[in-house]
């Protein structure tokens, strides 16, 4: 997985986490989306297990930032409010969704969002 670095950081709590890599890219990830894509333990449990994620975000339900902080140099920490808290967000997952997204959906309009603003539970391999 090729490193990118990150000039800028933007989370705006209620609509969108904006993140613009050294080469380039600005890669904007919708809130719900990006709840649901969780990388911690317990939601890849979850997904495992075919138990949603968020059953209020997946159901349309509001979502917003409560918390944002930097992890280290590496990613970041975002605290929801649905009360969950412990997914950190590594810069190299974030664009390696954003790679994906890319390569399969090529409308350049669309290819920087990831996800609608609430569309449903998100699979990776999509
Ligand atoms: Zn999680």
């Amino acid at each position: 997985m090729a490193r990118h670095d990150v000039l800028n950081i933007e989370v705006d709590r209620a609509s969108h986490v904006e993140i613009e890599f050294e080469d380039g890219v600005i890669a904007r990830f919708e809130l719900a989306p990006l709840r649901l894509a969780c990388p911690c333990a317990e939601c890849n449990s979850r997904r495992q297990k075919d138990e949603p994620v968020s059953k209020s975000v997946m159901e349309g339900g509001p979502i917003s930032i409560t918390n944002a902080e930097l992890a280290g140099n590496w990613g970041l920490s975002l605290d929801w409010s649905d009360g969950h808290s412990t997914g950190i967000y590594a810069w190299t997952v974030l664009r390696q969704w954003m790679d994906e997204r890319e390569e399969v959906n090529n409308d350049p309009a669309k290819r920087k969002v990831f996800g609608k603003p609430v569309d449903g539970p998100i699979r990776r391999s999509d």
